[in-house]
């Protein structure tokens, strides 16, 4: 990559909302505190905040910078309050600008941009997941959108989910509906990933998309689309009221508009997603829903909560290559297995895939069972 001149950098990423940069004084906790210590790998979070502080001096390979999850967990410990995911958002955002991102992931940007999602899958297949199933088209004046992530649209283990919690929707006679093959990705990952100019005309399209259709409030089942419809589409203009599948699904429960009489004998272990967690700060609620499941046992992981371990898929990890070696995923399902669970529970369709693959690279597949909390919801429903 052509070397920009450092303070032309230094000013950039300030004025990307990396303004925390020059507050690093390098004492290593992030580092310290980061998953990658944990696994045979090559990333410094120190590192990447002094490459930034150096103008971007260095940067040779995607391991420094594109190695980040962005799991949230550094933040919290810095001494100094740096604000670390937005520093290395402003980071790859530089990189991106100078047409340095790596391969795979320029693919994921092509297929936003052309087809509105990015698993490189046709737009007019976005509402397959439906067969079968009566989901309503949204109408003004129902009370939520249903936006059902990319991931759980396409994926034919993850559309498990979203027909699970369409069942759940429709047995508690919620006024929901889907907009079908116009809608499109939220473009968290498009972010993530460094490309700032698509992501603002994903929002616009978007925002335009969801206020001609009458959307004021949204449920959404990845915690990736809740952060970004929640924390960052206000600020570009897009002010919905996003809610995370384990919000409604809590309520419902205690409402008695559901109810869980299927009993489930089992230890269920419960593992906090990043962007349902730390980044939301949603940790009681899909716990509440497990406890609420007769004849289950919650048991939790020595990582928990704000301590929870990153499955590895964040910041767009989840579409490049991650050694064996290198893999978070596999830690935590050892971390779940050790628990004596039978079931290990999430509530984000990035980490059921990452969690599910490790279940067949660490051979677990026998010992323990991913499901998401709409999964284990519509179980104990009968659903
Ligand atoms: Fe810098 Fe904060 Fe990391 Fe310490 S923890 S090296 S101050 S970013």
């Amino acid at each position: 990559m052509a070397q920009i001149p450092f303070y032309e950098v230094n000013e950039a990423i300030v004025a990307m909302g990396g303004e925390d940069l020059n507050l690093c004084m390098q004492c290593g906790t992030c580092s310290g505190t980061c998953p990658w210590r944990l696994v045979d790998g090559e990333f410094f979070t120190r590192q990447m905040i002094r490459m930034g502080q150096l103008g971007l001096e260095g940067y040779e390979s995607d391991d420094i910078l594109y190695g980040c999850t962005t799991c949230g967990l550094c933040p919290e410990r810095c001494p100094r309050g740096v604000k670390i995911i937005d520093v290395m958002r402003a980071m790859r955002s530089l990189i991106a600008e100078a047409g340095a991102i790596p391969a795979g992931l320029k693919t994921v940007l092509g297929s936003v941009h052309g087809k509105g999602n990015p698993w490189s899958e046709d737009r007019e297949k976005r509402v397959s997941w439906t067969e079968g199933l009566d989901v309503p088209t949204f109408s003004e004046g129902m009370e939520y959108f249903l936006s059902i992530c990319c991931t759980s649209a396409y994926d034919v283990r993850s559309r498990k989910i979203a027909k699970a919690l369409a069942g759940i929707l429709n047995t508690a006679g919620v006024g929901y509906g889907i907009i079908g093959n116009e809608e499109s990705c939220c473009a968290e990952s498009v972010r993530k990933i460094g490309d700032e100019e698509l992501f603002g005309k994903m929002v616009e399209k978007n925002s335009q998309l969801l206020s001609d259709r009458g959307v004021k409030r949204m449920i959404v089942n990845s915690p990736h689309c809740l952060y970004t419809y929640r924390e960052e589409y206000p600020a570009m203009g897009g002010e919905f009221e996003p809610r995370h599948h384990t919000e409604i699904i809590a309520e419902l429960i205690e409402s008695g508009k559901i109810k869980l009489e299927k009993p489930m004998e089992a230890k269920i272990t419960f593992h906090d997603p990043c962007y349902l967690g730390r980044h939301s700060g949603l940790y009681d609620v899909p716990r509440k829903i497990i406890q609420a499941i007769p004849g289950a046992e919650l048991v939790e992981m020595g990582r928990n909560r704000h301590n929870s371990l990153c499955c590895g898929a964040g910041g767009g990890r989840l579409w490049m290559e991650t050694a064996p070696e290198q893999r978070f995923s596999d830690l935590r399902v050892r971390e779940a297995a050790a628990t004596g669970a039978q079931i290990l529970a999430t509530a984000c369709p990035y980490c059921v895939s990452m969690l599910e693959d490790s279940l067949k690279s660490t051979n677990l597949e026998d010992t323990l069972k991913v499901m998401d909390v709409a999964e284990l919801t519509a179980s104990c429903m009968g659903l």
